[in-house]
């Protein structure tokens, strides 16, 4: 079985990079892409591990990107030599980015009178430390019920401790990725919340135009109309097809790794073999 996309605790998975490639085992996974959000540190962390077991663990990474004021994940795999080093001091400067908009997430909750520190915050989510993390704390000490309350409170965008974070554009994203060795592929594509086939269309064949090389087609949140939506237009436009389950451990218990929701991901090999090239 394989699996293109999974989330470790180095980003917003619940399991350790060890406890994933256990995991991944168990499941009967045979090749693995571990698919973080903005960094290599659990890939890098599960590989010598990986090799061990005999699993097959193939390079990934996840990129939130900004396009026309929306917010676009962009996965990226190398399935040759390692990213290039640009690429990896890159990534440690939207960590630091990253870290300036929590640490003024932190001022405008204890100007709110939330008793919160970034230590805290970073305890929980390490150099991806994020929103989440922050309406988990709040949840604990009880300023709000649940998470989603947090968010609509204070921290989504309408939300009263609400500070931009600087998103890195899609197509420098895409650029970077491709100048580093990487395979980019459009993400889950049926969030992108297009109102029409037609509309979603265009925007991935524009995508495509700014040197996108994959489409997602299998993901846990597609359906089989959806599949069969993106297959067909992988194939027209000349897209490399991949997928996975976008397993977050606990966080996320009704996503299977391997098979995604209910059974609905099933990824073939031949994907990982055109992927590798
Ligand atoms: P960050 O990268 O730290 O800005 O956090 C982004 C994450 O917060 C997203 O991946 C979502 O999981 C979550 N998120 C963002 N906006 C909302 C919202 N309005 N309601 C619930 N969760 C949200
Ligand atoms: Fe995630
Ligand atoms: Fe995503
Ligand atoms: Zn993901």
């Amino acid at each position: 079985m394989v699996d293109l996309h999974s989330h470790t605790d180095a980003s917003d998975g619940s399991d350790a990079p060890f406890e994933l490639i256990d995991n991944a085992l168990r499941a009967g996974v045979t090749a693995l892409s571990i698919t973080d959000h903005d960094t290599f540190a659990g890939y890098g962390a599960a590989k010598p591990y990986s090799s061990s077991k005999g699993l097959d663990l193939l390079c990934g990474i996840e990129l939130s990107t900004k396009y026309m004021g929306q917010t676009i994940h962009l996965l990226g795999y190398f399935p040759g030599a390692a990213p290039a080093e640009a690429f990896g001091t890159w990534l440690l400067v939207l960590q630091e980015k990253r870290r300036d908009r929590n640490r003024r997430l932190v001022e405008n909750l204890r100007k709110l009178g939330v008793e919160i520190t970034l230590e805290e915050v970073e305890a929980l989510g390490k150099t991806m430390a994020g929103r989440p993390h922050f309406a988990t704390i709040l949840v604990r000490k009880k300023y709000v019920k649940t998470m989603q309350e947090a968010f609509n409170k204070y921290l989504a965008e309408e939300g009263r401790a609400f500070t931009e974070r600087e998103e890195v554009p899609l197509d420098e994203g895409i650029q970077r990725m491709r100048e580093a060795g990487g395979i980019p592929v459009i993400a889950h594509p049926v969030r992108l919340g297009r109102r029409t086939a037609a509309e979603e269309a265009e925007w991935i064949a524009a995508a495509k135009d700014m040197g996108m090389l994959g489409l997602e087609v299998r993901h846990s949140d597609h359906d089989a109309a959806a599949v069969a939506r993106y297959t067909a237009l992988a194939n027209r436009l000349g897209l490399l097809t991949t997928g996975g389950s976008d397993y977050h451990g606990t966080y996320k218990p009704d996503i299977k790794l391997g098979t995604g929701k209910h059974g609905n991901v099933n990824v073939p090999m031949e994907w990982l073999d055109r992927l590798r090239g």
